[in-house]
């Protein structure tokens, strides 16, 4: 058996979005701002699909900037927030110690320039309250930048609560939607949100692509100069094909949230019970306000990276939460910032499923798991010091 199970990092594209691409390599070629017939078709295209990522977001077409991403999306929502403040004096930006890199390394650079960044607690279940956004906003505030899902342990934030909060503050409010597009309802208007994130990889399209959606109003800061795509505010000859590909899986993942809920959610439950029942583990973040397919647990006793390498035998691609892709031992900062000791943050393993994924895959899942974390604490001398009483359990049996 094969299982796919790290959707969080990416997922496969969908049949519909690979086939949206082709006639824009095959066929209509051209680049959109050529005067000729084959740019001019490309042009369309190219507007056409913005019109209707406008109508899935509710927003409005001229407010949509296709990126290569989310990660470029991020950088540019921050730097232009963080240029309008300054230009008014207010250099005071709120976030979270559990955003995604591409925003913490953004804030850093900022406050290199001398911004003062403030970082929210997260709670030890992984959300943080409107609450504690109200009370941090200053008179010097420029910006509000929270994500809508965290990416390694699920949790979903009071988005439209913190939007309104910025609203009635008339603090600018960004959110890195990447991870609940296509997951759980998102709306602009509703949610109060000034500026957003999204990357198409996330939810069955390509790589490489992605939409920085801004409010109407507020003045861009380019990341990449050059040409005048975009309205001038972001250079480079448009992807077409991955834009229009895009567009099509975004439509396809919003159409039927409910369904998609109702279908992932008693199988993401099934999972939790089932890892829950192996002994000193933890589920990470909130038991229900989560998203529908992202599980993650701790074990206690265990190094991620062997648990990992060890479900790929099994055939289950998983993630863990520990660092290892930047080639740093240090533990996940989303884990450290809920709460997790050292020791226990290193032992964590993300699950995240897709849609397709059956009961069968899940009862699988459970069962290497199970074996997978017998078998390492077997082999490990700091396990052997746990159960011996020589160092305190952190979790309950
Ligand atoms: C994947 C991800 C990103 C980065 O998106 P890319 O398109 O890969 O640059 C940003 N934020 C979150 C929350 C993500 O999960």
């Amino acid at each position: 058996m094969r299982i796919y199970a790290d959707n969080a990092a990416t997922t496969k594209m969908s049949n519909n979005a690979i086939n949206a691409m082709l006639p824009y390599m095959r066929e209509v070629y051209g680049n959109p701002s050529s005067l000729y017939e084959i740019g001019q078709k490309a042009k369309k295209a190219l507007e056409d699909a913005r019109r209707r990522a406008a109508v899935v977001l509710n927003c409005d077409a001229k407010e949509i900037y296709f990126t290569s991403g989310g990660s470029e999306a991020d950088n540019q929502a921050i730097i232009s927030a963080a240029r309008i403040g300054e230009k008014k004096g207010n250099k005071h930006i709120i976030s979270t110690s559990f955003e995604h890199h591409a925003v913490l390394h953004t804030l850093k650079k900022l406050e290199k320039e001398g911004f003062e960044i403030e970082l929210l607690d997260v709670h030890s279940n992984g959300v943080i309250s409107a609450r504690q956004v109200k009370d941090a906003i200053r008179e010097d505030t420029a910006l509000v930048t929270i994500m809508y899902a965290n990416n390694e342990i699920g949790t979903v934030q009071p988005i439209k609560e913190i939007g309104t909060v910025c609203r009635e503050k008339n603090v600018l409010f960004h959110t890195d939607a990447v991870q609940a597009i296509g997951h759980i309802s998102v709306d602009i208007d509703r949610d109060n949100i000034d500026m957003l994130s999204l990357s198409a990889h996330k939810f069955h399209g390509p790589k490489g692509v992605g939409i920085l959606y801004a409010k109407k109003g507020i003045l861009l800061t380019n990341i990449i100069e050059g040409g005048a795509q975009e309205r001038g505010k972001r250079a480079g000859t448009e992807n077409l094909p991955g834009i229009v590909s895009m567009v099509a899986a975004l439509e396809d993942a919003t159409k039927d949230l409910d369904g998609y809920a109702a279908k992932l959610l008693p199988l993401r439950d099934k999972l939790i019970a089932g890892l829950d029942s192996i002994p000193y583990s933890e589920l990470n973040g909130d038991r229900d306000n989560r998203l529908p397919g992202t599980v993650n647990f701790c074990f206690e006793g265990i190094v991620g990276e062997s648990l990992i390498l060890l479900l790929d035998n099994k055939g289950i691609s998983a993630s863990s939460g520990s660092a290892c892709a930047s080639g740093s031992l240090d533990p996940s900062h989303v884990l450290l910032a809920i709460g997790r000791p050292y020791e226990v943050a290193h032992g964590s393993l993300r699950l995240s499923l897709s849609e397709d994924v059956t009961e069968e895959e899940i009862d699988y899942m459970i069962q290497s798991v199970k074996e997978v974390v017998e078998y390492l604490r077997n082999m490990s001398p700091f396990w052997r010091d746990l159960i011996n009483g020589k160092r305190p359990h952190v979790f309950e049996e």
